[in-house]
């Protein structure tokens, strides 16, 4: 059997991951995976079935009898409803980070994850744990970086109804949950290649990235 062409771009919020793995995916003509979405799908669920995101067992029963779509053109849908605008509000980013901290929720959307690279036979994953956890044999794995004010910079442009300060505080706190929990913290894992985005633009990221898969 031929090895399933995967790309696993990990880091931080804000770092550049989602642009630049839907941007290199286009690029090479291969689908894009947003793992972020998978684990704000679950506390979305969650949520709305009125179970707190640090019950264990709670969450990950949800997580395991989810149906989850998440189409091409980044439009998110659980159990039937259209979460794409919602997934990314305060509410759940406030929760997502105690969600995707219990390992049986993990366990459930890794396997997800495999199934979807299966199906495809390779794609751009990204995520925090693609490289070091999910296809720790990816074909080219990438830690994207970027300095914390560029980051929250670069986020608080997104969420127009934040301010600097408000997202540059939720970033920390998401951050230091994702280093420093116990299952599947991020990481540089190994052989993954660093790169700091702060002073590029995403095409020269582009640039570097397509130069490494071609060496
Ligand atoms: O990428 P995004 O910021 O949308 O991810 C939301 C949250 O999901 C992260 O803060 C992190 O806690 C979690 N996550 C994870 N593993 C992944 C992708 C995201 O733990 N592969």
């Amino acid at each position: 059997m031929t090895q399933p062409l995967v790309i696993a771009i990990d880091g931080p919020a804000g770092s550049g991951k989602s642009t630049v793995a839907r941007r290199l995916a286009e690029s090479i003509g291969v689908e894009y995976l947003d793992t972020g979405a998978m684990y704000r799908a679950v506390a979305f669920a969650a949520l709305r079935q009125g179970i707190d995101p640090d019950h264990g067992a709670g969450v990950t029963a949800v997580a395991q009898e989810m149906t989850l779509e998440i189409s091409g053109d980044g439009t998110v849908t659980v159990d039937g409803i259209d979460a794409t605008t919602e997934i990314r509000g305060p509410v759940v980013t406030r929760a997502v980070s105690a969600v995707a901290a219990i390992p049986g929720v993990r366990q459930e959307l890794v396997s997800r994850q495999r199934e979807w690279v299966r199906r495809r036979g390779g794609g751009v994953l990204e995520g925090r744990d693609i490289g070091s956890v999910v296809f720790p044999d990816a074909r080219l794995k990438i830690y994207l970086s970027a300095r914390p004010e560029i980051r929250a910079a670069r986020r608080a442009k997104e969420v127009t109804d934040l301010d600097y300060n408000t997202v540059a505080a939720d970033l920390a706190r998401r951050d230091d949950y994702d280093v420093n929990r116990v299952h599947d913290p991020l990481r540089l894992a190994d052989g993954a290649v660093d790169l700091d985005t702060s002073d590029l633009t995403i095409d020269e990221v582009i640039e570097v990235i397509r130069g490494l898969l071609d060496a």
